[in-house]
């Protein structure tokens, strides 16, 4: 399984920002086979990035999709819209959308489903509440949003799970290594039941949540994290590049 250093722009940048993946590529050179890099910037810079992405072998992905395919949903954006224009991958349940946008696990598993519908990748994004954690409860609210986020149709290996604990997310704070291999392997054990220890086994489960270049190499080299989703420190192509290389 490739490990997957995943970007996540948030709502940040301007057109000048479609130059970043040269730059990346000036940092960190297209020569490890086993790392997939992947750029998702918000939606207006999608059609230039998948062009400099191609060049520069970047995948580039969407931070949210509707779950219909077109319709009066002003605002929005349709994982249809997304695969046509050369996108691979689509973020689903963020737990900012979560939260922020009220969210749900029946509304994120919509969204997954219409991102495999349209054969583009979804990467689901669970985790715990600060609370949750100081309850004990992270394992349980695992086990429940991927039960309840991971659509029927999905099969196999074509979609990504992104652990991310709400309380690390931009905060500087992270679990434990021993807390995060404990979660991941949780995660893998649920996916293989469900799955089946074939497809269960090569599903790649991200690591999210104040990842930088000084603690990527020691949370890659966990079991079972196969790869990260990054916000902040993936903004700077210094501080992405040297995370894509801790990998
Ligand atoms: C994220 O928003 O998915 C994220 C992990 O953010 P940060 O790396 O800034 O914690």
């Amino acid at each position: 399984m490739k490990t997957l250093i995943a970007a996540n722009w948030k709502m940040h940048g301007d057109l000048s920002w479609a130059d970043k993946p040269a730059e990346f590529r000036g940092i960190y050179p297209k020569d490890k086979s086993g790392v997939e890099c992947l750029i998702c910037p918000p939606s207006f810079l999608l059609p230039a990035l998948v062009k400099q992405g191609e060049e520069n072998e970047i995948l580039v992905g969407a931070q949210n999709c509707h779950a219909e395919t077109s319709g009066a949903f002003t605002g929005e954006i349709s994982a249809p819209m997304i695969a046509g224009l050369g996108a691979t991958h689509v973020i689903v349940g963020h737990s900012e959308r979560r939260s922020l946008f009220g969210e749900t696990d029946d509304d994120v598993s919509a969204k997954a489903e219409a991102a495999l519908n349209a054969n583009i990748i979804p990467i689901i994004c669970i985790g715990e509440s600060e609370a949750e954690r100081r309850a004990e409860k992270e394992l349980d609210v695992a086990t429940m949003q991927l039960a309840n986020s991971i659509p029927d149709c999905a099969k196999g290996a074509n979609f990504v799970v992104a652990y991310e604990p709400v309380w690390a997310i931009g905060t500087g704070l992270t679990p434990t290594l021993a807390d995060i291999r404990v979660m991941h392997n949780h995660i893998r054990g649920l996916l293989t039941d469900r799955f089946g220890q074939k497809h269960g086994a090569n599903i790649q489960i991200l690591y999210g949540g104040s990842v930088k270049p000084g603690n990527a190499e020691e949370i890659l080299a966990i079991d079972n994290v196969n790869g990260a989703l990054i916000g902040g420190a993936s903004l700077d192509m210094e501080s992405f590049a040297a995370i894509a290389m801790a990998a």
